[in-house]
């Protein structure tokens, strides 16, 4: 075939103005009937698909290559638009009124038979996908997905240029940044023994730039965090990063308003009504148990310690004694069958309640429970009230220590609740986390990052454990699409929050030195946002699992079944790094059936 291109229409464009009109197509055989007589295929391409007529009394091609076309050869072709005939018309296709008549036909690549078939309809086992996840990338859903992804990230650039923010790259070999992940390390063969830290995010980097004067930076910046990966983690993962100078939080957050509207309405057709409300995080964490809110639905939690403040019933009383809490939710009219109820104190128990109190609001509004002949009736009166109680309700109460029993009803009022409108988007921000919570060890830890801004740095001092940060999350559907906060832009005042977070000022000097250094030249005020754009995607396109917008993902154990990643290398190229694999790393190789296993 000629040079030149080899299209003068994309399949899916064709319309029934375009009846008459000779067209060059190219693309793939989605399906075809070839009853022996005239073959029907669908060809497609990435615009769509079009019904093609090959009928050999036209000999578009020779009666052997007609009839041995198969799925997914890649073909190209010339023909005829026409209307299709009556009766024939399919108006579940864009083009469905209309055929190509074939005149020419060429085979460009013929296909090997295929794994699997590439139909939305079926379910196909997902590290098949991946194993050929080109051929996966051909079905509808996820090429719709692929387009989905790149329209976000296009109208998420519009905003930031259009707000004068800077495209800057910053490095992925860089030095290990604090960011609570474990660090992705990359050995160095050029100084042996020595690693780079793939970024867990631009954090610093973008902070030195406010340092070096760019007042508004963004970049879609790939980041690693080397963390046992779920539904929604991976272990690379892209960011919408921005920062800003002389700004602050309410600054970060109308543009976080732009972003998300925006993005919206490019994939959902609709605007978020503006401006998104906000919650504190001691709100958000009584009101739901939980810093990322799904306030698609009330279910709200409630603190019934004042009904039971003098109550007898010993589960209660001893709790309220012992310095815990009763929190209970009104979960509705649930159909409260007995195994129903059970079922929910062990779901209650398996989430690490003692237990779950359940009662059931009676018709003439009396309360059903087996531990009912233990509440006076002004409890269950002042009950009823707190949960505000109709007749059918299913009351769940929850007397444990008060972290405890906010998360497990937290996570029963999402077991139970159900949105009006599956469709809803419920953007919201959460405000004022503390600066810091207890790990497992019980040391400090920033619930951010450390170069986050305390709201009273002296407090901070007094009493890490209430403290407040400038800290701030963007929120939608129970789902948390970000964080960023206003940052530390005080030396002093970073090398405080290392030293409650029990870094050493020699570690600290060690570690960061440089940064601490160079927030000692000038440093602007400054504050930041990151966005999730996998997971960001993968909500606005309805699909749980982040997997389905990433390109070519990892697998929950990290690899990757197309390209055999991660996978050992040569001897030699380890030499060159000065690196020795151990014997005991060898000798499970060998008892695997693949190095690596
Ligand atoms: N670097 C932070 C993160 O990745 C976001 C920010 O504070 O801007 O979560």
């Amino acid at each position: 075939m000629a040079e030149g291109p080899m299209k003068t229409h994309g399949a899916g464009t064709l319309r029934g103005d375009d009846a008459g009109t000779e067209v060059m197509l190219a693309g793939w055989v989605n399906r075809r009937r070839d009853h022996g007589g005239v073959i029907f295929i669908d060809l497609r391409d990435s615009t769509g698909l079009v019904q093609v007529v090959l009928n050999p009394e036209d000999a578009p091609a020779d009666e052997e290559t007609l009839h041995g076309l198969r799925l997914e050869y890649c073909v190209s072709l010339t023909g005829t638009v026409r209307d299709r005939p009556e009766g024939t018309v399919n108006p579940d296709l864009p083009t469905g009124k209309v055929e190509v008549v074939a005149s020419s036909l060429v085979v460009l690549s013929p296909s090997e038979p295929l794994p699997f078939q590439l139909d939305d309809r079926i379910d196909i086992d997902e590290a098949l996908r991946l194993e050929y996840r080109y051929l996966d990338l051909r079905r509808a859903t996820m090429s719709d997905n692929l387009v989905a992804r790149s329209r976000a990230i296009a109208a998420m650039r519009r905003v930031m240029d259009e707000q004068g923010f800077l495209d800057v790259e910053t490095p992925t070999l860089i030095a290990s940044t604090p960011e609570g992940a474990r660090d992705m390390l990359v050995p160095s063969r050029l100084r042996k023994g020595s690693f780079y830290a793939l970024p867990q995010s631009p954090q610093l980097f973008k902070q030195l730039l406010m340092i070096a004067g760019v007042e508004r930076y963004y970049q879609v910046a790939r980041c690693y965090r080397d963390e046992d990966t779920r539904a929604d983690r991976q272990l690379e993962f892209t960011q919408l990063d921005f920062e800003g100078s002389f700004w602050g939080q309410e600054e970060v957050l109308a543009t976080l308003e732009q972003i998300a509207s925006r993005v919206t309405a490019t994939l959902r057709d609709f605007e978020p009504p503006l401006p998104f409300p906000r919650l504190t995080w001691h709100e958000a964490m009584s009101r739901y148990g939980t810093d990322k809110p799904d306030i698609r639905f009330g279910m709200e939690i409630k603190d019934l310690g004042a009904a039971f403040a003098a109550s007898e019933f010993k589960a209660f009383s001893d709790v309220l004694e012992a310095g815990g809490t009763i929190r209970g939710i009104n979960a509705g009219a649930l159909g409260a069958s007995r195994s129903k109820l059970d079922a929910l104190v062990a779901r209650a128990q398996e989430l690490g309640a003692k237990g779950l109190v359940w009662l059931v609001v009676e018709d003439d509004g009396s309360l059903r429970s087996p531990v009912v002949k233990f509440l006076a009736d002004a409890e269950q009166q002042s009950l009823k009230e707190g949960l505000e109680a109709t007749a059918g309700d299913v009351l769940l109460i929850v007397a444990d220590e008060q972290k405890t029993a906010l998360e497990v009803l937290g996570r029963l009022r999402l077991d139970l609740g159900q949105p009006d409108d599956h469709d809803e988007l419920a953007y919201l921000f959460v405000v004022d986390f503390p600066v810091f919570e207890r790990n497992d060890d019980g040391d400090w830890v920033p619930l951010h990052h450390p170069f986050t801004a305390p709201v009273d740095v002296d407090q901070m001092r007094q009493d890490p454990g209430h403290a407040l940060s400038k800290a701030y999350d963007l929120v939608v559907n129970g789902s948390e699409l970000g964080s960023g906060s206003v940052r530390i832009h005080d030396p002093d005042v970073q090398a405080q929050v290392f030293d409650i977070l029990g870094i050493s000022t020699e570690d600290a000097t060690e570690r960061f030195g440089w940064f601490l250094e160079a927030l000692r030249y000038g440093t602007p005020p400054h504050a930041g946002f990151a966005i999730g754009i996998d997971r960001f995607v993968a909500i606005l396109q309805d699909t749980p699992n982040i997997r389905e917008v990433i390109p070519f993902p990892k697998t929950q154990s990290g690899a990757d079944p197309l390209t055999g990643s991660p996978s050992p290398v040569e001897e030699e190229q380890l030499r060159d790094l000065g690196i020795d694999i151990r014997d005991e790393v060898r000798a499970e190789w060998a008892a695997a059936e693949t190095p690596g296993d």
